[in-house]
């Protein structure tokens, strides 16, 4: 099966652009954090043992996540959009083993701005949806425009939190860069443009690898 790679630091708008990716090309987006986050409030067996590493902002064991991939992925899909996932080098090693990456994207982006955008990200306590307070607020301050309850900041989104992710990023991650810049499929983006733009971008990489049959 195809997969496609996007990684970068917290708040680089990994997320939001393997979302837009994948609904164009029908691939499954796979966002590990979300799917982590899902056995936390399911009080799962899975849940229960990666809670306090996600609150603290370190990263979860390769094993778990491997365990986790092997429930969410879904075996007819035409490929998949990893978003939050390699971020080390095993994990690397284990994705190539088992799909076809010909392309990786490195969303790049300053602490500075990824700090900003991460203190001011917003969630919905109830159906989740994404806010960011300075590029896309609320038609109401605190409430969620699709459902109307209250938003939150997200429990790792504290300074501590953030801190410490951003280390696990540089030691774990980074290092994913000269990975796949050594397989040739690397390709870095200013994740700094707006998200229209980026993801433009984004489904051109995608149709210089793969064959695009119709325009975005
Ligand atoms: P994210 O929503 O991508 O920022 O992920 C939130 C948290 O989930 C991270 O800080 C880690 O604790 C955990 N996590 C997400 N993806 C991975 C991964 N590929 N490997 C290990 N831990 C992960």
């Amino acid at each position: 099966m195809d997969a496609i790679v996007l990684f970068g630091i917290q708040g680089s708008g990994k997320g939001t652009q393997a979302l837009l990716l994948s609904k164009q090309i029908s691939y499954q987006h796979i966002n590990i954090g979300d799917a982590l986050r899902m056995q936390v409030s399911a009080h799962t067996e899975l849940g229960q043992e990666v809670k306090t590493v996600i609150e603290s902002g370190s990263l979860v064991e390769d094993d778990l996540i491997f365990r986790l991939l092997g429930q969410i992925i879904d075996p007819q899909a035409k490929g998949i959009v990893f978003d939050g996932f390699p971020r080390t080098i095993a994990q690397a090693e284990y994705l190539s083993k088992i799909y076809r990456v010909k392309l990786s994207i490195y969303l790049d982006l300053s602490e500075d701005a990824a700090t900003l955008r991460m203190t001011s990200r917003r969630v919905c306590s109830f159906c989740k949806s994404t806010y960011n307070t300075i590029s896309h607020p609320p038609r109401e301050e605190g409430i969620c425009d699709q459902c109307g309850k209250a938003l939150e900041l997200r429990n790792d989104d504290t300074k501590d939190a953030i801190h410490k992710r951003f280390e696990a990023f540089y030691r774990e991650t980074f290092p994913l860069i000269e990975y796949f810049e050594k397989k040739g499929i690397l390709h870095k983006v200013d994740a700094s443009l707006p998200i229209e733009p980026l993801a433009a971008e984004i489904y051109s990489l995608y149709c210089s690898k793969y064959l695009c049959h119709t325009e975005s």
